[in-house]
């Protein structure tokens, strides 16, 4: 068997999702929406579906799609890409980091990864043979420090992982490390594999800054429309990236899931042509939700971190008087009827924060009994 599966377990958001499941908690574990995105796209699925075709579509990408994904950056971010050399449709941004982290590096090639991370990337990189050098960001602002991040270059560096908003501590990058890590990155001949999921799901004034825009020939931007659409279980991603990089990554690419369902690809292109107010009303609706959570968590002596993107807001445990592991909380929650995420899966070394990490892309109800099962929690402790 291969060793880095072989040791792994489930990941936490299975176990959290199955643990609600037996026990009958409220979820504000695993990160989806409670509610499914807009009637339209599902119904554009649905049409795309019944006329067909239904057969492989290009290994990149329905045209349609790639063309409205060009559109969108461009409409959005400012970025011009050229649909036919520059962008490839993946099956969730999850597929897009394997299908990069394989084409991008040789065994032994150092990758430059920040902790905390998507509990996908590590794994990955040791499986494509990559040797992680792993960055500590640190609460409450988990700011890139310039000096850590030149120490950890070196003439083996290849790759670096971003994840910006990044999940989960929902922090955001800002445009002046975004540029500290670009210089660097040219200084070493290193890519960036920029995870960007979480771009159009920002709170309060906080604007998104791609990777792509300040090194545009050597990264590898991720988007996902599951985050975008609230359709998380559509897995359909975009990578998108200089003609040099994109010409490998479509060859990893082909050869993992070769394309992408061509109906919910269809759809995805109705969809991306949808007005900023849809975005907007996006943004707010989570924002709302984030607000009514946390007011109601506050009000009984939780202190909670700064929550600028994703849908994710975190627990701040020592400083809400809990004087538990992450882990133990989280155990002790479900038994009082909510499941969380214990931050510290997001880690790779010991010496986590003690958070546990809260989903709030729910119904108002939901986001009540959860926090009402948090207070339980507290007050049994
Ligand atoms: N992105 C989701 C989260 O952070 C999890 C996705 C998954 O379960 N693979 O909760």
């Amino acid at each position: 068997m291969n060793s880095v599966y072989a040791s792994l377990g489930t990941t936490i958001f299975e176990t959290m999702s199955r643990l609600a499941a037996e026990k009958g908690a409220v979820n504000l574990g695993q990160g989806f929406p409670e509610e499914d995105g807009p009637l339209d796209i599902l119904e554009a699925a649905a049409k795309a579906t019944l006329e067909g075709p239904n057969q492989y579509p290009p290994s990149r990408g329905l045209p349609a799609l790639r063309q409205a994904v060009a559109a969108h950056y461009r409409e959005h971010q400012n970025i011009d890409l050229d649909w036919q050399s520059e962008i490839t449709i993946t099956s969730g941004a999850t597929e897009a980091i394997a299908a990069a982290l394989l084409a991008f590096i040789e065994p032994g090639d150092e990758v430059i990864l920040f902790e905390p991370m998507y509990d996908a990337y590590l794994p990955m990189v040791r499986r494509a043979g990559g040797v992680p050098s792993i960055v500590r960001l640190t609460p409450p602002h988990w700011r890139l420090q310039r000096e850590t991040l030149t120490a950890a270059f070196n003439e083996k560096t290849r790759l670096v992982v971003i994840n910006t908003p990044l999940n989960p501590s929902a922090s955001v990058m800002s445009r002046e490390e975004l540029a500290m890590l670009a210089e660097l990155c040219r200084a070493h001949n290193a890519i960036v594999v920029s995870d960007e999921v979480w771009e159009h799901v920002l709170f309060d004034d906080e604007r998104h800054v791609s990777m792509l825009e300040l090194l545009r020939d050597r990264t590898l931007k991720i988007g996902s429309a599951g985050k975008m659409f609230s359709l998380t279980g559509w897995k359909v991603g975009f990578a998108c990236g200089a003609p040099a990089l994109m010409d490998v990554f479509a060859k990893a690419h082909q050869f993992l899931t070769f394309t992408t369902p061509p109906n919910l690809q269809r759809a995805v292109a109705y969809a991306l042509s949808k007005e900023r107010s849809y975005f907007d009303a996006m943004r707010t609706g989570f924002q709302r939700s984030r607000d009514r959570l946390v007011s109601a968590l506050e009000g009984e002596g939780f202190a909670l971190l700064p929550a600028k993107g994703a849908y994710f807001v975190s627990i701040d445990l020592p400083a809400s008087g809990i004087a538990m592991s992450d882990e133990a909380f989280a155990k002790h929650a479900i038994e009082h009827g909510v499941a969380t995420i214990p931050v510290s899966a997001f880690y790779a070394n010991p010496g986590a924060p003690a958070l546990v990490r809260l989903c709030f892309a729910k119904r108002d109800e939901t986001l009540d009994r959860g926090a009402e099962a948090l207070i339980r929690a507290k007050r049994a402790l």
